[in-house]
């Protein structure tokens, strides 16, 4: 699982990100929001104008989608540091 942040302040409803990844889609306001129902999204909350978004796989669209974004209106980062790595000692 991982985090999407999308900052509406700075979103220009170009929709580069739409066609990356469909769990963006364009709202009445003629900008990107997620769909909450989208398949992949588990979660989605609204402060003011963030969309705060929890997605479950395809992390490579969400980052395609992050990276197309010309005013980087879109944040991809993991939710949470649990990663174990048994490798890592020795
Ligand atoms: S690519 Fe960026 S500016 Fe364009 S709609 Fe998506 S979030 Fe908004």
């Amino acid at each position: 699982m991982f985090r999407v942040e999308l900052d509406r302040d700075a979103c220009e409803g170009i929709f580069a990100c739409l066609v990356r990844d469909d769990r963006f889609v364009e709202d009445e306001a003629g900008l990107a929001t997620v769909d909450p129902d989208a398949a992949g999204v588990v979660d989605v909350d609204r402060e003011g104008e963030r969309v705060i978004a929890t997605f479950e796989g395809g992390v490579d669209d969400a980052e395609l989608a992050a990276a197309a974004c010309p005013p980087n209106a879109i944040t991809v980062r993991a939710e949470d540091d649990t990663t174990t790595d048994p490798g890592g000692e020795r």
